[in-house]
């Protein structure tokens, strides 16, 4: 009796956890025909300087609509590329779209930075940093205008490897951000071992403002600490007007969030900012 039931019991987690497995590979599969048939698309957030109050860069943010799922959060295929080539083919596309789109919006008079998020397996490719120089000889987007973000826990883990590319990219003239910032364990010399440009404080801290007197003393200390190296700060996911009357008193320096504007098609953030422009 014991013996059937123990039987059974281990051939359920077997069909679960092929199951499991079988999504994922089929979501795997999914995701290169996608990357093959031009179905993926970059989206953009404006962030906004909190003195002047205008648009100076925007972050593309990668969308991926599902043939039967339906939209997949990156948060959920970002991790699935990264355990293979795939990412490579996803941070290929990545560059090349917004470099163009953003050359295409500086021809047309808009000066504004483009944020894109890195992967550290793109950083072990030798092909990485030939790519970002190629593109932006190809666009003629300036150098300084694009703004490479890696999250911390990302650097954290691999900050050796890291170390050289990061490096020759600043050698080109990119700009250099740490992301979701305050979720890692990075310190103050490494921080400025790494001379980067920008610090994005994460959002999970940005959303206690105004309810959470710790998240407003943490948000104080990183943008003191930031400030101290001479990083631009700047909040992610700022919600409401009291989060951003309270970074502006912090000394923030620059905001990006749904109060602002969502991640929305290139088109829509540029009709939107129009508007703000002759409404101003
Ligand atoms: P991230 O780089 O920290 O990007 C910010 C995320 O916060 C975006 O989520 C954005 O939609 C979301 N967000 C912005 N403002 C708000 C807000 O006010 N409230 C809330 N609730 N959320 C807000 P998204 O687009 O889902 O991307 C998630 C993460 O996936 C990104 O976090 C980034 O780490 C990764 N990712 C996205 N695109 C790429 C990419 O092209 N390459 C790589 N390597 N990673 C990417
Ligand atoms: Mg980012
Ligand atoms: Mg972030
Ligand atoms: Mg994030």
């Amino acid at each position: 009796q014991a013996k059937t039931l123990g039987r059974g019991r281990f051939e359920f987690f077997d069909v679960e956890l092929r199951e499991r497995v079988q999504r994922r590979l089929g979501l795997e599969q999914d995701l290169r025909d996608a990357v093959r048939r031009g179905k993926l698309w970059a989206a953009y957030q404006p962030v906004v300087d909190l003195r002047s109050g205008r648009m100076v860069a925007v972050e593309g943010l990668l969308r991926w609509t599902h043939p039967v799922n339906g939209p997949v959060s990156p948060t959920e295929f970002i991790p699935l590329a990264e355990e293979s080539d795939l990412i490579n083919l996803l941070g290929s596309y990545v560059l090349e779209e917004t470099t163009r789109e953003l050359a295409a919006r500086r021809a047309a008079g808009i000066d504004v930075e483009l944020k894109i998020n890195l992967s550290t397996r793109q950083l072990d490719d030798p092909e990485f940093v030939p790519a970002v120089k190629d593109a932006l000889a190809r666009t003629g987007l300036p150098a300084k205008a694009l703004c490479l973000e890696i999250t911390e826990s990302a650097l954290m883990r691999d900050s050796n490897a890291a170390g050289e590319v990061l490096d020759a990219l600043r050698g080109l003239g990119v700009r250099l951000a740490i992301d979701d910032f305050g979720t890692g364990y990075s310190s103050l010399a490494q921080l400025q071992r790494l001379t980067l440009d920008t610090l994005k404080i994460d959002r999970s801290f940005v959303t206690g403002l105004g309810t959470s007197a710790d998240a407003a003393a943490i948000v104080n200390s990183i943008i003191a600490m930031a400030h101290a190296v001479d990083l631009t700060v700047v909040a992610e996911g700022v919600e409401n007007e009291t989060q951003l009357k309270l970074l502006r008193d912090l000394g923030c320096d620059q905001a990006q969030g749904y109060y602002f504007g969502k991640p929305m098609p290139a088109d829509e953030l540029w009709r939107a900012d129009d508007r703000s422009a002759t409404g101003r």
